[in-house]
């Protein structure tokens, strides 16, 4: 018996059916003595519906109406959720996140959450009922609706577990947890039962996708356990917590690869200080944030500079720095688009030395070229060219023991 938060993804809330089974769920977990908070999100898909609604209006939509507008998605699936609550016999209420409320700062469509007051929430609990809450969205100073972020209910979850000290904060998603890859590329791939705060954020900003940066952040800041798994079945998926012994004593535990990268070469930079503050500034002033970054030390004076942004960013970057090339002096920029970045991320790396050798090691023996190279206290990411990814995430994979059910390497 205890407090007990619930998210439901957009999969999990996607159809009436699917409503009517996450409210099964929420009422077994209250027929268990727990007192239960769910979080949801909108119904698969409706928020890129509205997104792009709100798109036809206007040739730049105003920040603020966007978010009123897709925050609209999970006040449905909050009030359906609610209602198939009571229709079972339960007591249910649901919430806005101005409601709850959920003060955010004024950075619509990337809010940040400064606080959670949850005296509704407590209230409603204190009533016996299941408090609904719609995730993405909060309110500012000002009154105004703000959203979180794609994936924002995930933060939403967290930051309503952190503040009510719930026990766990679980986020029912379309797969059964953590994997140490992707099992749509590496049939070898296996659930994780354990991984760390710390290498759940690498995890997340190397590209994999089960949650939102920003909750991880929240989670380990408040050390809120949050344990993900599927909306589909009982089984326990991943439990996302403080390091520990045993957690050390993994030397990898997972290989990911993000496709999102784009690589910059500039040739002949002259090699005079200043000139790396001037190219990185002009990048900065767009707002474009650079990954990896290599410079050769000069043997003539000159040397070549290599960075990689997002794919995003990759057209503008280019514009950006080829502007800058005649003036700094540098003799050619080229973008290259088939990249990816391919990751191994572990705790037991801080203990171990020669991980780094060992992965280039593996890639050389597949006949890998590395491109560029950044590392991490717990990861090392090698960029190579796209076409070799899923040999690369395989080979890794394969070759640091994550294959088999003893992840010891
Ligand atoms: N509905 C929002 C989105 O699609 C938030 C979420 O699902 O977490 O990004
Ligand atoms: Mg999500």
């Amino acid at each position: 018996m205890g407090l007990l938060v619930q998210k439901f993804g957009g999969t999990s809330v996607g159809t009436v059916e699917r409503i009517h089974a996450v409210a099964s769920r929420c009422a077994n977990a209250r027929a268990a003595g727990h007192d239960v908070v769910v979080i949801v999100s909108a119904m698969a898909g409706e928020t890129n519906r509205l997104l792009a609604l709100g798109q036809q209006m206007a040739s730049r939509p105003d920040p603020r109406e966007l978010d009123a507008l897709a925050a609209t998605g999970e006040q449905v699936t909050a009030a359906l959720l609610a209602l198939a609550l009571s229709g079972k016999g339960l007591r249910a209420r649901s919430f806005l996140g101005h409601q709850v409320k959920i003060l955010t700062d004024s950075a619509f469509s990337k809010a940040r959450i400064k606080a959670v007051e949850a005296d509704r929430i407590y209230r409603a609990l204190a009533d016996g009922a299941v408090a609904v809450v719609a995730g993405f969205q909060g309110v500012d100073d000002a009154g105004n609706i703000t959203t979180l972020g794609r994936g924002g209910s995930d933060t939403s979850a967290v930051a309503i577990a952190a503040a009510i000290g719930a026990e766990v904060c679980e986020i029912y998603t379309d797969v059964e947890g953590v994997f140490t890859a992707d099992p749509g590329i590496c049939p070898s791939a296996r659930k994780v039962d354990k991984i760390s705060y710390e290498e759940m954020l690498e995890l997340a900003s190397l590209g994999a996708k089960v949650l939102q940066i920003r909750s991880v952040e929240v989670a380990m800041k408040y050390a809120v356990p949050v344990h993900v798994r599927s909306s589909f079945s009982d089984a326990t998926g991943t439990l996302v917590t403080a390091e520990d012994r045993d957690l050390e004593s993994v030397v990898v535990s997972g290989v990911t690869y993000d496709r999102n990268a784009a690589k910059i070469t500039l040739a002949n930079v002259p090699d005079t200080p200043g000139t790396a503050a001037r190219i990185f500034e002009a990048l900065a002033d767009s707002s474009i944030s650079v990954d990896m970054i290599i410079q050769n030390i000069a043997t003539d004076g000159h040397t070549d500079l290599t960075f990689t942004i997002s794919k995003a960013d990759a057209a503008h970057s280019q514009e950006i720095v080829t502007r800058l090339a005649e003036d700094i002096g540098a003799t050619g920029v080229r973008l290259d688009l088939d990249v990816v970045k391919v990751s191994i991320v572990g705790l037991g790396m801080r203990s171990h030395a020669g991980i780094a050798a060992r992965m280039f090691r593996i890639l050389a023996t597949e006949g890998i070229n590395i491109q560029a190279i950044s590392t991490s206290e717990i990861k090392v990411s090698c960029l190579v060219a796209s076409k070799y990814t899923e040999l690369a995430v395989r080979a890794l994979h394969e070759a640091f023991g994550l294959g088999k059910p003893t992840e010891e390497s």
